[in-house]
């Protein structure tokens, strides 16, 4: 089976140490991530397009070559005038990582104020994956845009994916945040949430408690990824869990995640084995903490080659 899969999202320039003073620049970003990952995973015969807003400056031109070199489809990316791309910096002190983020004028943030070409891009995809951070970025009019015709996707039966991804820094109050990514996982037919995030911010005191409040809220299936204690899935109802592959050393744990929900839904749209896809998931992510930074390379990751 071929199809188009659609990651909405923001993809920011990294700026990590690279040693005497030196900077090393780079793209990344939580749903960039995912649509890499994805495009490693998926058969040629997938395409994987990213829909984003970029600026009109040099570091927007540069983002566009670079997805287009990790063969991301760049038809549905909307150039917005005198805008650029958001930034962050991966600073260390004594081995221990830090963020520092410039993205709250990101040509991102206004990803959705083009409405048409959003429900041009989501209906010529089969399946749609975003996240909480796409929503946390928009403003409640282009969050509703976005959430609309998420809607009209999963009521025209397509899969529609939702990481949660919570982030309160980007959030105006815990309500907000509470209430949009709700209305995200109910927008959604798959949620794939972190139990650490979700018992911190959403309260719940076990896996099976975050599983029962996503089902509730209308999402039919959902992931919960644990790190190193594996994965529990509940696919129409019926659970089943997924240990985590033993890691000799844990390098970066950047795009733990985001690489998981890629290589799981690249799986999955091929099997329809939800259990089969956790387990291929939890393989790449594997290979994913074993390396620095965000993109692994698709040699790195133990795929057979096609
Ligand atoms: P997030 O990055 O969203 O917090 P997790 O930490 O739950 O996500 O990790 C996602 C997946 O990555 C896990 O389900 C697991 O398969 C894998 N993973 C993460 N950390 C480890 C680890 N230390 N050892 C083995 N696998 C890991």
């Amino acid at each position: 089976m071929s199809g188009r899969f659609l990651s909405i999202g923001e993809c920011m320039v990294e700026l990590s140490q690279a040693g005497a003073g030196l900077l090393r620049k780079g793209f990344a970003g939580d749903t960039l991530n995912t649509a890499w990952y994805a495009r490693a995973c998926l058969p040629a015969d997938w395409s994987v397009e990213y829909f984003t807003a970029l600026g009109d400056d040099a570091m927007s031109d540069e983002m566009i070559a670079f997805f287009k070199e990790a063969d991301i489809g760049t038809g549905f990316i909307g150039r917005i005038k005198g805008k650029a791309p958001g930034l962050y910096m991966i600073s260390l002190k004594d081995g221990e990582r830090s963020f520092s983020y410039w993205r709250d004028n990101s040509a991102a943030r206004q990803l959705a104020a083009d409405a048409e070409l959003l429900r041009e891009a989501i209906e010529a995809c089969d399946v749609i994956y975003f996240s909480g951070i796409t929503l946390a970025i928009l403003s409640r009019n282009d969050a509703d845009t976005l959430l609309a015709e998420v809607r009209r996707a999963k009521a025209a039966g397509k899969l529609v994916a939702f990481d949660p991804n919570i982030r309160p820094r980007l959030w105006s109050s815990y309500d907000v945040m509470h209430a949009t990514i709700s209305e995200g996982a109910r927008a959604a037919s798959l949620v794939l949430p972190s139990f650490d995030d979700e018992a911190v911010h959403f309260g719940d005191v076990s896996i099976s408690a975050t599983i029962k409040r996503y089902r509730t809220l209308g999402a039919s299936d959902v992931v919960v990824k644990n790190g190193a204690e594996g994965a529990t899935l509940s696919f129409d109802g019926v659970e089943s869990f997924v240990a985590a592959e033993k890691v000799e050393q844990v390098v970066d744990t950047t795009s733990a995640g985001d690489s998981f929900n890629g290589a799981f839904l690249a799986r999955y749209l091929e099997t329809k084995d939800a259990p089969g896809a956790a387990a291929f998931a939890a393989k790449v992510a594997a290979r994913v903490v074993s390396e620095h930074g965000a993109l692994v390379a698709r040699e790195k990751l133990g795929l057979k080659t096609t």
